[in-house]
């Protein structure tokens, strides 16, 4: 838990989210302002600062993370999506906790790859 963690609020309960799955080291909830038709960010419970942190120091809570992507696109009505994780200030991370973008509905555009 960071105190000035935006997420880590999220996660405690004492800031709103419209949470859609859980597991138990992650949280599923719909960002604030959808850039998809579905748009849910899927977050580990633990404070890292990105994915590949999470990977170094808790592979397993990633691979979950990985599994919950599926599962909560799947719950969405999606089979294939769009899984971003933004890396750095540089590369648009905002939020310094750890997550990744389950984008449905976005199709084969390379929207994120341009
Ligand atoms: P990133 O730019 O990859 O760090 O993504 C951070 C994401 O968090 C952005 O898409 C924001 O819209 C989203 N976000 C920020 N605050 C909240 C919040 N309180 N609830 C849900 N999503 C949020
Ligand atoms: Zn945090």
């Amino acid at each position: 838990m960071a105190d000035d963690c935006i997420f880590c609020m999220i996660i405690a309960g004492t800031i709103p989210a419209d949470i859609v799955d859980q597991s138990e080291n992650t949280i599923a909830f719909r960002d604030i302002n959808p850039k998809a038709p579905i748009h849910v960010l899927v977050v580990p419970k633990v404070h890292l600062p990105d994915i590949a942190s999470l990977a170094t120091v808790e592979p397993a809570i990633a691979a979950e993370l990985l599994a919950m992507t599926r599962k909560v696109a799947k719950a969405e009505g999606f089979e294939d999506y769009n899984l971003v994780f933004n890396t750095g200030a540089a590369a648009g991370q905002t939020v310094f906790h750890a997550h990744g973008h389950v984008l449905g509905g976005v199709g084969a555009s390379k929207l994120f790859l341009a």
